[in-house]
C-alpha cells in the first residue's frame, strides 16, 4: 500500500480534487500504451480574454462559433485536454487520464509519433504573451506530482516540444524553472 494521497486518481483516471467537466473529445489509447509524457499548453479564448468560459464551452463542443470573429478559424475542431487551469489555479478536468484526450494534434517525441496516444494534456488558461500566475503554478506542481506516482512518466514538455514550427505554446513566458521536474 502506498502512502494516502491526498488528491486521488480513481481507476478511470479522474482525479478527486478537479472540478468534473466531461468532453466527448476524447477516446481509447491503443492497447498497452503506457502515459509516459505530460504536454504543457496554454490557451484562452478568444486569445488573450481569461474572463469567460469559451475554452470549457469548446472543450466540450458547446461553443457558440459564431460568438466572436476569430471562432471562424476553428469552426468546428473537436479537442480537448485533460486538464485546464484557470488563471485562479482553479482546476477542471475534461477526460480521465485513462483515455486519450484530442490535446496534441501532429506530433511526435523522441520520435514517437501521435504523442496524444501516450500522454496527458494540461492547459494553462494564458497566452504567449504574459506571464502566468502564482496560483497556477501551485495547482499546477501538485498535479505533476500526483501525476508522476500514478504513471510511468519520462518527461514534462511544452506543446511546442512536441510540434515545432506548428505550435508555440506554452510560450516564453511558461517558467520551466518553477516546475520541480523537467525530465528530458
Ligand atoms: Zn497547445
Amino acid at each position: 500500500m502506498s502512502l494516502s494521497v491526498p488528491h486521488a486518481l480513481d481507476t478511470l483516471g479522474w482525479l478527486s480534487a478537479a472540478q468534473r467537466l466531461p468532453s466527448p473529445n476524447c477516446d481509447a489509447r491503443p492497447q498497452g500504451t503506457a502515459i509516459e509524457l505530460i504536454v504543457i499548453h496554454n490557451i484562452s479564448l478568444p486569445p488573450g480574454v481569461f474572463d469567460g468560459d469559451a475554452v470549457i464551452e469548446l472543450f466540450t463542443n458547446q461553443l457558440d462559433w459564431d460568438a466572436h470573429p476569430y471562432y471562424q478559424g476553428i469552426r468546428g475542431i473537436q479537442v480537448s485536454a485533460h486538464f485546464f487551469i484557470r488563471r485562479d489555479g482553479t482546476l477542471i478536468q475534461f477526460v480521465p487520464c485513462s483515455l486519450r484526450a484530442w490535446h496534441a494534434g501532429v506530433s511526435s517525441w523522441q520520435e514517437r509519433e501521435r504523442c496524444n496516444d501516450f500522454s496527458i494534456g494540461i492547459e494553462l488558461e494564458g497566452s504567449d504573451d504574459l506571464p502566468f500566475t502564482e496560483a497556477q503554478y501551485a495547482t499546477l506542481n501538485p498535479l505533476l506530482q500526483q501525476l508522476k506516482q500514478v504513471y510511468p512518466i519520462r518527461a514534462v514538455v511544452g506543446h511546442s516540444d512536441i510540434a515545432p514550427g506548428r505550435k508555440t505554446d506554452p510560450g516564453p513566458h511558461f517558467a520551466w524553472q518553477r516546475i520541480d521536474e523537467r525530465m528530458a
